[in-house]
């Protein structure tokens, strides 16, 4: 079936090595929704393997700093402390519901909160790992930051599990398959 409906925005949050980008791309696979990924801008360096325009559109602090006095953002925070933007273009939004997509934002929790003020019927999900010690394992396996961006990836991710209650979805990512069925109902469920 090819749900026929209105699309919506669905806003996804989770800390830093939950695994939102494993369990989104499942989602996208299996869920028969038209679902687009929003790319939103960011500050930060791209990782090995990164795509300028597919992962992330990769800016100076600059050209940021420009769109966002220019009001180009729907929303946008340093998201670790000090120096790090991110921001989701309201561009990239608006041009993906006008498409018929469902437009999902895979950003932090003061994003979340930005968008749902700006559009009261997003969906908001949050991923959470089954423990603290699941996340912290997988932020060390993945091995792509330095030890000080680890700490306040870390930090981060506290912070974040504390505000899980103000989602009005919550999954917990520890069987894969089971967190996947969970996401698509809930979609389904907004139809
Ligand atoms: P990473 O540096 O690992 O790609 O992303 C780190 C975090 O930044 C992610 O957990 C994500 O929630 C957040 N993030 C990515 N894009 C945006 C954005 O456009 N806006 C906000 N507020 N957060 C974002």
């Amino acid at each position: 079936m090819e749900p026929k409906m209105q699309p919506k925005l669905l806003v996804v949050s989770g800390p830093s090595g939950v695994g939102k980008g494993t369990l989104l791309r499942r989602v996208f696979a299996e869920s028969g929704f038209p679902l687009m990924m929003s790319v939103s801008a960011t500050t930060r360096k791209p990782r090995l393997g990164e795509i300028n325009g597919v992962h992330y559109q990769f800016l100076s602090a600059e050209e940021f700093e420009t769109k966002r006095k220019a009001g180009e953002f729907l929303e946008c925070f340093e998201v670790f402390g000090k120096g790090t933007w991110y921001g989701t273009l309201r561009r990239t939004v608006e041009e993906g519901l006008v498409a018929g997509n469902w437009v999902v934002l895979e950003i932090d929790i003061k994003g979340a909160r930005t968008v749902k003020e700006q559009f009261p019927d997003a969906v908001l999900l949050f991923i959470e790992p089954k423990n603290i010690d699941v996340l912290k394992e997988r932020l060390l396996g993945r091995g792509t930051e330095t030890e000080e961006a680890m700490r306040r990836r870390l930090a981060t991710a506290l912070e974040e599990l504390e505000h899980a209650h103000e989602f009005e979805h919550r999954i917990v990512n520890d069987d894969l398959d089971i967190a996947v069925r969970q996401f698509i109902d809930i979609i389904k469920s907004k139809v």
